[in-house]
């Protein structure tokens, strides 16, 4: 049995070494592909539930290695936080951005998300500031998402850079509610613009009496201050409808669309201008 424990032990310790051999292989070919710009903004409609039409998108990273194929970005944005990458990933991805939702209506906005790291960091107002400026992208259609893991390890710097950024007409959005350390202080001391309700309500809220309560919940106590509420992750006609009758104005979800790239944004939105 001893011998079994250790070998188990061997065979546990391997695959850790395999492991971390992979990330630093992949942290690898992320440096070089961060530096070279090859990670690509992808674009996910954001709806009006009621009429089921985009309102804005929301930016979500790509990144296709040549040797591992197409990398999550749930793999490779906690990478890039944890070796000094997302500055820059996030200046070249967000400037992409800014440029891409220039062709869109004037009354699309665009949601880009912040790490939490950044939200840390004082630097993060200048880079998000002169990536505006540089591209010449209105301010009042741009929205920060970040998360209250964001917003937690240092409030008073969070702060900060949220009020920095709301100066300049940028909208703050409220990610992953209900997931993290929600704290109901933090509604009152942010004023964020818009809170989205985490998917893992949103997916059983036909089925789950307490998630509808909590979804319930959070639409009353968003109607009271003035917080607009989207819903994510909704994947059918049935949530969709539900959610317009608790009450939830937005959505987004692969019912409404999946992330498209920027070319295929712009023909979808041609298309519809065109109806
Ligand atoms: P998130 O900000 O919560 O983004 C929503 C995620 O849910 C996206 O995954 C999106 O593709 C996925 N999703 C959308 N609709 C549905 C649906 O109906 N069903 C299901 N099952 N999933 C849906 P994605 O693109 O893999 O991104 C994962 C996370 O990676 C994001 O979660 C965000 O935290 C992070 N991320 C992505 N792009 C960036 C970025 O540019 N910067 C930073 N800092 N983080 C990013
Ligand atoms: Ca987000
Ligand atoms: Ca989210
Ligand atoms: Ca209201």
């Amino acid at each position: 049995a001893k011998r079994q424990g250790c070998g188990s032990l061997l065979i546990h310790t391997c695959q850790m070494e395999e492991a971390m051999r992979r990330r630093t292989q992949i942290e690898q070919a992320l440096r070089r592909a961060v530096s070279a710009g090859e990670i690509e903004p992808f674009f996910q409609p954001i709806v009006d539930l009621r009429t089921g039409e985009p309102i804005g998108f929301e930016c979500l990273a790509r990144w296709t290695d040549p040797d591992f194929g197409s990398v999550p970005p749930s793999v490779f944005i906690p990478i890039a936080e944890e070796r000094g990458l997302i500055e820059l990933l996030t200046q070249l991805l967000l400037e992409k951005a800014c440029i891409a939702a220039r062709d869109w209506p004037r009354r699309m906005f665009l949601s880009f998300n912040l790490s939490p790291t950044q939200l840390v960091d004082p630097e993060t107002t200048r880079l998000v500031l002169s990536i505006i400026v540089a591209t010449r992208f209105d301010p009042r259609r741009l929205e920060i998402e970040i998360t209250e893991t964001g917003v937690m390890s240092d409030p008073a710097c969070a702060k900060q850079i949220v009020s920095q950024f709301r100066d300049v007409g940028i909208h703050i959005s409220l990610d992953d509610f209900g997931t993290g350390q929600s704290s109901l202080g933090r509604l009152r001391d942010f004023h964020f613009d818009k809170l989205k309700i985490d998917r893992s309500f949103v997916s059983v809220v036909l089925e789950d009496r307490p998630s509808e309560h909590i979804v319930k919940a959070i639409l009353a106590l968003c109607d009271g201050l003035d917080i607009d509420v989207i819903a994510e992750g909704i994947e059918s006609r049935e949530q969709a409808e539900k959610l317009v009758e608790l009450g939830c104005q937005g959505g987004q979800g692969y019912y409404f669309g999946t992330p498209a790239d920027a070319a295929s944004t712009v023909a979808l939105l041609q298309r519809l201008s065109r109806r």
